[in-house]
């Protein structure tokens, strides 16, 4: 049986990267009332779970952009129109109830929607737990850094020897208390530049070493270290970023009845999946020719969410007319 659902909307945007950002701008500009949902607590998608101190230099009109400017910038534009945020939650079933999508969530409320835009990347991230401390999340292990100065003034170890592992370290070393990166092996996986950036700097390396203990009251106060030779550390800590990569799963969508081929969705031109009502945008779409960027996604956001308007209001065209006019 259906419950009534704690939220009516026209469209509900799943995945608040930078597709179903850009969709949110697009469905707030024809006037459509939007619920954005995300498994993550922050927008932004890959760019903020991965790599938000890295410079962008492929979006039209920025030679370069940090990932986490971009997001910002995005979130900036679609916020005007006041969309539902739903963060932290995984979009579950969905159920076609009349002419409309009866959609449930991970906290166990539920939406009601005419139109689903699917943006959902590479599905959601689970981020690789470290072996110990998992007691600690949300009171000093996390998982990403999306703002670094939140962490300013913070002793800070990060454990990891990858692109994000070193691009935080060197983002945190100027404003935080002390950084020392930890890692399991004495070879790295990250940008040889990046690499010599951070060794120029007074972050701690230590190689062959695990985080084999976090301690502390209430908040993490201090962490072991373990090398490969049997030495242990300890190291005066407020915040472990664990930085071990994360698993993308593609999750319930796939149970959706969506035409899929492997882990993306087949659309058409319009963006329009098998199912009515249900469109696709960004990396998650398939269809000759495709090609996963970031500028792609933005246009194919545009297309998706203009196409959904005739599905909404039948005697709307796609065109929506041009911003530049809407003085
Ligand atoms: C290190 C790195 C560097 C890159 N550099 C560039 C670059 O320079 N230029 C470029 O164009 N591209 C770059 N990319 C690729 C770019 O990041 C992706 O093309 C882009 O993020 C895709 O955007 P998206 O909105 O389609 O999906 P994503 O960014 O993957 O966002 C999808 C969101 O959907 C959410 N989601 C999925 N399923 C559910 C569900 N069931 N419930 C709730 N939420 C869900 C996920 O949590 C995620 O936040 C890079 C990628 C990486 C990893």
């Amino acid at each position: 049986m259906t419950h009534a659902p704690n939220h009516d909307v026209d469209m509900l945007i799943v995945g608040a990267g930078p597709a179903g950002l850009y969709a949110g701008y697009y469905a707030g500009f024809r006037g459509l009332r939007i619920a954005i949902a995300d498994m993550l607590e922050l927008p932004g998608g890959q760019i903020t779970a991965l790599y938000p101190e890295k410079k962008i230099f492929d979006v039209a009109g920025f030679p370069e952009v940090l990932g986490r400017e971009l997001v910002e910038r995005l979130v900036h534009q679609v916020e005007p129109f006041g969309p539902l945020w739903v963060l932290g939650t995984r979009v579950e079933g969905l159920e076609r109830v009349g002419e409309r999508w009866h959609v449930t969530l991970s906290n166990g409320e539920s939406i009601s929607t005419t139109v689903v835009v699917i943006t959902g990347g590479i599905g959601t991230f689970e981020p690789r737990p470290l072996p110990v401390g998992r007691e600690y999340e949300g009171r000093g292990l996390i998982y990403y850094v999306p703002r670094p100065a939140d962490l300013a003034n913070k002793r800070i170890v990060i454990v990891g020897g990858g692109d994000s592992a070193f691009d935080w370290a060197l983002a945190l070393e100027p404003i935080a208390t002390s950084v020392t990166l930890v890692h399991r092996r004495d070879s790295f996986r990250a940008h040889e530049h990046t690499i010599d950036l951070v060794k120029s700097r007074s972050t701690n390396i230590v190689v062959n070493a695990e985080v084999t203990k976090i301690t502390g009251e209430e908040n993490i106060t201090s962490v072991e270290i373990t090398t490969k030779s049997g030495e242990v550390l300890e190291v005066d800590a407020d915040i472990v970023v664990a930085a071990l990569g994360f698993v993308a799963h593609l999750g319930p969508l796939a149970e959706w009845g969506l035409e899929m081929n492997k882990r993306t969705i087949v659309t058409d031109s319009a963006m329009h999946t098998n199912l009515p009502g249900v469109f696709a945008a960004g990396d998650i779409t398939e269809y000759p020719g495709k090609v996963r960027l970031i500028a792609v996604g933005f246009g194919e956001a545009a297309l998706a969410v203009n196409n959904a308007m005739t599905v909404i209001d039948p005697t709307k065209s796609a065109f929506p007319g041009h911003s530049s006019e809407n003085v």
